[in-house]
């Protein structure tokens, strides 16, 4: 368990609200809980919900944009935390791709 990141957990835990701890719980919302250190750079960090060990967790986003994670400090449970459009942007990328096809097709 990563010491650093359980002791910014309980200090950002305690902020939050009954109704905030429910929605990160039950919903799976990733609450943000200001700046963390990491590497000599400052990240965002987050609360979330592990439903791995099912406890909260708090690290910050890893990995490229559109495939970004959090990994839970307690058991190493990836997290997926892609924004809301890199799942439209996949879709949008293969319908393209078909249209493409659809024009060749229809020039050759
Ligand atoms: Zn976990």
């Amino acid at each position: 368990m990563d010491w650093q990141n359980g002791a910014a957990l309980n200090q950002n835990l305690g902020k939050l609200s009954d109704e905030e701890k429910f929605f990160i719980k039950n919903h799976g919302h990733k609450i943000s809980a200001g700046m963390a250190k990491r590497e000599d750079k400052d990240l965002p960090a987050y609360i979330f919900w592990c439903p791995d060990c099912e406890n909260f967790s708090y690290d910050c986003p890893r990995g490229s944009l559109e495939e970004q994670h959090l990994i839970c400090h307690r058991c190493g449970e990836k997290i997926d935390f892609s924004p809301w459009w890199a799942g439209l942007k996949r879709e949008l990328k293969s319908l393209l791709a078909w249209l493409r096809g659809l024009e060749n097709h229809a020039e050759g």
